[in-house]
């Protein structure tokens, strides 16, 4: 039997720009959990190669890298707080060539059995909300509320328009970026992603911030009267 005094495990997947880091760090800090971003360790393994020279197609050498890394994700207002061997990356993964990289490294099967066993370990205990692809469907099947977050294509591209703005990147480029990642994401063959068959789908295309928060949370106060 559940036991009802165990926090929850909350999956959030879905493509990037529909805003799940937002809503899992407000999510996470509204029900005292906290929010843990699955690819800031794809970003940091990817970083890793980059700074070693490695290629993204070398599953082997990647793999024996994670291995030889210490990834660690600290929940933080915004976000993870991403330490690789100790040194603070936050910052230096969310560049362009870091996100290129983490989606290339993404789609090794091997790369990813070890993110996913890293994972499970770090949210097994629940309180947790987990954002990924394949949170849902690989990470915690049985995860207690399954969230698969979407917006428009154009939507995203703009947020992320936004998001970059400031660091002054060609708009162009990061729509087709985004695009390419998205596609890499949704064709892989190793976990792509896809909303696991028992998720909760909510389009964010036409909803605020505040309303998907207030949906999702009322999704998780059923959770719990359920399992009173
Ligand atoms: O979520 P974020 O954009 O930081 O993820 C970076 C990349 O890592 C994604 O483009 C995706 O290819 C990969 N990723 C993944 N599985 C996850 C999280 C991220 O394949 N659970």
């Amino acid at each position: 039997m559940t036991d009802p005094q165990r926090k929850l495990i909350i999956a959030i997947d879905g493509p990037a720009g529909a805003g799940k880091s937002t809503i899992a760090s407000r999510l996470a800090r509204k029900l005292g959990y906290v929010n843990l971003e699955s690819g800031a360790m794809y970003r940091a393994l990817a970083l890793r190669a980059i700074e070693w020279d490695a290629s993204f197609d070398d599953e082997a050498a990647l793999l024996k890298m994670a291995q030889d890394s210490r990834i660690m994700l600290e929940p933080a207002i915004g976000g993870n707080r991403v330490l690789l061997n100790g040194k603070d990356i936050s910052a230096r993964i969310r560049e362009r060539d870091v996100s290129e990289g983490a989606s290339r490294v993404s789609v090794h099967p091997k790369v990813r059995e070890w993110m996913v066993a890293r994972q499970r370990e770090m949210g097994i205990a629940g309180g947790v909300v987990m954002e990924g692809r394949d949170i849902g469907t690989k990470v915690f099947p049985d995860a207690d509320l399954k969230i698969f977050l979407d917006a428009d294509p154009v939507i995203r591209e703009q947020r992320r328009l936004d998001q970059q703005k400031a660091k002054g990147a060609p708009a162009q480029a990061i729509a087709a970026e985004l695009r390419e990642r998205d596609r890499r994401d949704r064709t892989r063959a190793a976990s792509p992603l896809e909303a696991a068959e028992d998720a909760v789908v909510l389009d964010s295309t036409n909803l605020s911030e505040n309303e998907v928060l207030n949906r999702i949370e009322e999704l998780v106060e059923q959770r719990v009267a359920a399992r009173r």
